[in-house]
């Protein structure tokens, strides 16, 4: 079954504490982290010492998406954070299978992430090496953009690439509980939400994208 990912970036800045211990309580499995430095994306959220921080005081595995340039430099500081997954922009770098190499070696899980722009076929070489892909939905850096709907193919390439290797497929960007269920539908294992889950009335939307991924998948 999918697994719906919290992005703490979508949270209240000034109510990060109360916020993870919602996610918590709603039973949270993985955390996902965007870090954004500014050059690669235009935002910029969430360094090393603020993701060491928040998973202290947490339990969840922590996913990290490095959104951000010379992702070689920071590497080491994304590990000692602790967190359990860590995903490079395949756009970010020209040393992609080192960065994956590196990640492994920390004994962590390697994600790579392709932008709506980059081809599910850079990924061929990588297919041994890595966990996990992820997909962006949207353009990546800044939210309430609408869900790209060519992700949906990408997505079904991608799950035939992938064939039977352990490998899961992971959406991020532009994600309400109707779009959660199509792509649970087509095999998506992990689901990023951040500002629909954050917006109102957080524990109901909760329930309510749990309940549109069980449903599609059955
Ligand atoms: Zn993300």
């Amino acid at each position: 079954m999918a697994e719906i990912l919290p992005s703490i970036f979508g949270a209240d800045i000034l109510r990060l504490k109360e916020e993870i211990a919602f996610l918590e309580s709603e039973k949270t499995k993985i955390l996902h982290v965007d870090m954004m430095d500014g050059n690669f994306v235009s935002n910029i959220a969430f360094g090393p010492n603020q993701i060491a921080a928040m998973k202290k005081m947490s339990n969840m595995i922590f996913d990290v998406h490095m959104m951000i340039d010379h992702p070689k430099d920071h590497l080491d500081d994304v590990i000692a954070t602790g967190a359990e997954m860590i995903s490079v922009h395949y756009e970010s770098t020209p040393h992609i299978h080192n960065m994956i190499q590196r990640i492994k070696k920390a004994g962590r899980k390697a994600g790579i992430v392709l932008n709506p722009g980059t081809p599910e076929s850079v990924i061929k070489y990588l297919l041994d090496d890595i966990d996990y892909v992820l997909v962006m939905t949207i353009n990546p850096g800044t939210p309430g953009q609408t869900f790209i709907e060519k992700s949906i193919e990408k997505v079904c390439n991608l799950k035939e690439m992938i064939g039977s290797r352990p490998i899961q497929i992971e959406v991020d960007g532009g994600i309400n509980n109707l779009i959660a269920g199509r792509v649970a539908n087509i095999g998506v294992d992990l689901i990023v939400v951040g500002g629909y889950l954050f917006g109102e009335n957080p524990k109901e939307r909760y329930h309510k994208l749990r309940e549109a991924v069980n449903k599609e998948r059955k």
